[in-house]
């Protein structure tokens, strides 16, 4: 975008309408009667606060005998900058600031509606709420609109005036002498803040806020496969705006608490199953736990430690897709730690069966 408007960027002399030859005093006088001309306060054309940043700009090179003396030189790219995009060459970090300092506040700003803040709140999840999904009730503690005065600030049966000093605009104007001459500035009226009125008599329960906090109870519904940190926003909820502006939004972030057995990975969920070695050497079926109830997994005989058995769809619903995860079980085979003497018997017998206490070979990786 900024490289577009900077390749069709006008000559500065161009600009203010002055020959390359105009002298510091003609390029000033320039300057001043297309500022005045421009001024965003005087002329609402469309394209004038542009219009008006490019005489800015114009100016503030060329009213400078060394940037005016660079620019001749090598145009729009300064000393011998690379960066057309940017104003590195003349050293100044855009029109922001001018522009600004020029205007002061904008008017508009001050006495627009504005809408109300944001509210962050955090709700425990356990493991299962956030894989299946849940409601839940959340209070919120927000600013609404007082109910005495239903926002107006005064004392109901009370009377408000027009305030004198805007005559109920709201703003008033300011003349404002600058270095480019005068200018009439609008402002928010000081008096009445902008309001157009004077309140007599301040509501007794918001001592003339107009706005009180108020516990506030909504259900949320928690979708399925939310996630530790995921937050739902619910438009609206927040605080009550300024001057009529909206309310602002409540963002519920989820917090979900780790699971006894469980482990989430992306959709898919996690559960370590230990067993011993005659049930990996012989196979076995074990009842394991899901999400949807316990479930039946055959380990077949001669499994390894180490071994994840897929068990397909028990994982979580895949939030805004379809389908689920599925669940993995991480199979371990656990070494006795003791062992009857019964057991070392039938240990030994299985030992001298096997190739009678030899280390096993070795086996090559290829
Ligand atoms: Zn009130
Ligand atoms: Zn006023």
């Amino acid at each position: 975008m900024e490289k577009i408007r900077m390749a069709v960027k006008r000559d500065y002399y161009e600009v203010l309408g002055v020959s390359k030859n105009a002298t510091p005093e003609d390029i000033k006088k320039a300057f001043r009667r297309l500022a005045k001309e421009h001024h965003p306060d005087r002329n609402h054309e469309d394209g004038s606060a542009e219009r008006f940043k490019e005489i800015n700009e114009a100016y503030e090179v060329l009213s400078d005998e060394g940037k005016r003396n660079t620019y001749d030189r090598f145009g729009h790219a300064g000393n011998g900058a690379q960066d057309f995009g940017g104003f590195g060459g003349f050293g100044f970090n855009g029109f922001g600031d001018i522009f600004d300092a020029f205007f002061g506040a904008s008017a508009e700003a001050e006495t627009a509606a504005r809408p109300g803040s944001d509210i962050h709140a955090r709700v425990t999840l356990t493991f299962e709420e956030a894989a299946l999904g849940c409601e839940k009730e959340i209070t919120i503690n927000r600013v609404v609109s007082c109910s005495r005065c239903h926002g107006s600030r005064s004392e109901p049966g009370s009377n408000t005036s027009r305030c004198p000093e805007c005559d109920g605009r709201g703003r008033v104007q300011r003349v404002q002498q600058s270095l480019f001459g005068r200018f009439t500035n609008i402002v928010t009226c000081p008096r009445c803040a902008g309001e157009g009125r004077i309140i007599e008599q301040p509501c007794s329960e918001c001592r003339g806020s107009g706005k009180e906090r108020r516990q506030h109870s909504v259900k949320v519904n928690f979708p399925a496969g939310i996630d530790n940190g995921n937050a739902i926003r619910l438009t609206g909820e927040g605080d009550v705006g300024e001057k009529g502006g909206p309310h602002g939004n409540v963002y519920i972030t989820a917090e979900v608490q780790p699971h006894k057995y469980f482990r989430r990975e992306g959709f898919d969920v996690h559960y370590d199953l230990e067993i011993n070695f005659a049930q990996a050497a012989l196979g076995c079926e074990i009842e394991i736990p899901t999400l949807y109830g316990d479930e039946k997994l055959k380990v077949p005989s001669g499994t390894q430690s180490g071994t994840v058995f897929k068990v397909k769809n028990k994982g979580i619903r895949r939030l805004q897709r379809s389908g689920q995860g599925d669940q993995l079980v991480n199979l371990r085979v656990l070494t006795p730690e003791k062992l009857t003497r019964e057991q070392k018997k039938l240990f030994e017998q299985l030992l001298n069966s096997f190739n009678g206490g030899q280390p096993i070979k070795r086996k090559a990786k290829h």
